[in-house]
């Protein structure tokens, strides 16, 4: 695109780490960071520093935009873009200028006064599934379009009147008298040419547009989800929304909405896995297979002899979300244990238990001890649903107190009276 400034010490450290030349494609650079990548992973036995730096040089090379800057000034006009509030230039304005105003070229929409079009915003349904192994959907919409026959003129011969309507300024102003000396001015798109300020002849009326000036158009439009995307991100596609003639067309902008998964929360890069455990499973080990959102079965067991506790949580490395624009990076999958306990023993199983597991503290107390205490019986409660319904009696106390001294005021008053 342009001819790269002259080479500076410190802007090709970068496709050294990587191993490739400056001239490497997006894929060559895909594809050698990720075989490096692999090589270099620290739970491989990688240097951690070597895998950070790696994944730092296919952040920028990766990026063309960051790969332009870095060509051109190296790592620290990267460094001061990025960390804001460093001295000296800006490097995204220098970049800028070179496309005269707007980052994707263009550069003569630049003091003409176009009006822009509206964005249209789409909410897409993804399943975690689809976050975690990344996806391509196919989407098919209806929008306006230029009309190629009229080239957005509206008639045959290209020529257009004054509507008479609002006198071509496409806009009218009502006033309204509201009172003797006060006027409200309203204004509004003018309705005859709407807002257009120019009506066309019905015999010079474009055919294939009708005069509208637009078509409709269906287009399908391929979304990439992501490794690693998250709910709520945006996915844009610059200059697909409605065209109109003297506009600048608006995005169409994706945004995702994760679906709710039945056995996985996601929160960042980690997974959450809800497992319940049978009392026996928890005291004398278990072994289950966990399906990965990618269909993997996972083997979890437990180690001999390990008790697991109600309520606790193991993780699993490298089983999580894979990183955004990083998938070779992945975060962490904990299951959250529950241990379902049984609702009652039979006396021979109280027996049982009691032989193997260790001596109960009540055993120890003495004839004496006990005869000098109280009797009392235990009763079953739903501690959330009392607590609930004694904050409502106390919130119903305090709204009675403060009706009666309201009444109380007014006995006052009525005595002053
Ligand atoms: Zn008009
Ligand atoms: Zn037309």
């Amino acid at each position: 695109m342009f001819g790269r400034a002259p080479k500076k010490s410190n802007n090709t450290r970068y496709y050294e780490i990587l191993g490739v030349s400056q001239n490497a494609s997006q894929d060559d650079l895909k594809k050698a960071y990720k075989k490096a990548a692999i090589k270099n992973h620290p739970d491989k036995g990688g240097d951690p520093e070597k895998f950070k730096e790696l994944a730092q040089a296919y952040e920028v090379l990766s990026d063309p935009e960051k790969r332009e800057i870095y060509d051109q000034y190296g790592e620290d006009a990267l460094k001061e873009g990025m960390g804001g509030g460093g001295g000296g230039h800006d490097p995204f304005d220098i970049f800028q200028s070179f496309f005269g105003g707007s980052p994707f070229g263009g550069g003569s929409s630049r003091g003409r006064r176009q009006r822009r079009g509206e964005d249209v915003v789409q909410p897409l349904k993804v399943s975690l599934e689809d976050l975690y192994q990344g996806t391509t959907k196919k989407l098919s919409l209806a929008r306006n379009m230029i009309c190629s026959k009229c080239s957005g003129k509206g008639s045959k011969s290209g020529a257009s009147t004054k509507c008479a309507g609002c006198q071509g300024t496409g806009m009218k102003v009502t006033i309204r008298h509201l009172g003797p000396s006060m006027i409200q001015q309203m204004q509004h798109a003018c309705n005859e040419c709407r807002g257009t300020g120019e009506t066309i002849d019905d015999e010079d009326r474009c055919p294939a547009c009708k005069g509208e000036k637009v078509v409709p158009e269906k287009k399908v439009l391929e979304v990439f989800v992501e490794k690693g995307m998250q709910n709520g991100q945006k996915i844009t596609f610059p200059g697909e929304a409605d065209q109109a003639p003297d506009t600048v067309t608006g995005d169409i902008v994706f945004v995702l909405q994760q679906k709710e998964h039945p056995k996985f929360k996601r929160k960042g890069e980690d997974l959450f896995y809800e497992h319940t455990l049978s009392l026996t499973e928890a005291l004398c080990g278990f072994q289950f297979v966990l399906t990965h959102l990618d269909g993997r079965q996972l083997l979890i067991k437990s180690s001999p002899g390990e008790v697991v506790k109600p309520d606790s949580f193991k993780a699993i490395n490298d089983e999580g979300m894979p990183l955004y624009q990083r998938p070779f990076m992945k975060g962490k999958l904990y299951i959250h244990f529950t241990v379902d306990f049984p609702d009652s023993l039979a006396p021979d199983q109280v027996k049982a238990l009691a032989a193997v597991l260790p001596a109960r503290p009540s055993s120890e107390l003495t004839d004496m001890e006990l005869d000098e205490c109280e009797e009392t019986t235990l009763h079953d409660v739903n501690i959330e649903e009392e607590m609930r319904r004694k904050q409502q009696s106390q919130a119903q106390e305090a709204y009675d107190e403060d009706d009666d001294m309201h009444s109380g005021g007014q006995r006052v008053q009525c005595a002053q009276q």
